[in-house]
């Protein structure tokens, strides 16, 4: 593994304790990493690059969809239905009618008719 750009071959990278960001909980093994696409879907306005509103990740979690979901939860994210968690997300801007501080959907994007926004 490389700390601060030197190659130090002793630590070995699974000897490093990595936390779920969904449960916070240390992770055994492989984790399992979600990233979020970023790019917008083109029928919206460019807030993606004026607002950083979401950290495009990596993410690291359980290998489990209820880390990921409580973890999407805690952010107010919304997750489509239609889709599943994987490793690449995209997100959805979600306009507010009232003008209200946008929300943002996580979807596979595999699916190709409408997304079905949930709590996630
Ligand atoms: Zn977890
Ligand atoms: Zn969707």
């Amino acid at each position: 593994m490389d700390i601060m750009g030197i190659r130090i071959p002793t630590v070995v990278e699974d000897n490093v304790a990595r936390r779920c960001d969904g449960c916070l909980r240390v992770i055994q093994g492989t984790p399992w990493r979600v990233n979020i696409l970023d790019t917008v879907t083109t029928e919206v306005a460019g807030s993606w690059t004026e607002t950083s509103v979401i950290n495009p990740g990596p993410f690291e979690f359980h290998p489990d969809e209820a880390c990921v979901r409580s973890w999407m939860a805690g952010r107010s994210f919304l997750f489509c239905r239609k889709g599943r968690v994987r490793e690449i997300m995209r997100p959805i801007p979600i306009a507010a009618p009232d003008g209200a501080p946008l929300r943002w959907g996580l979807c596979d994007g595999i699916h190709r008719d409408d997304h079905e926004l949930v709590p996630a």
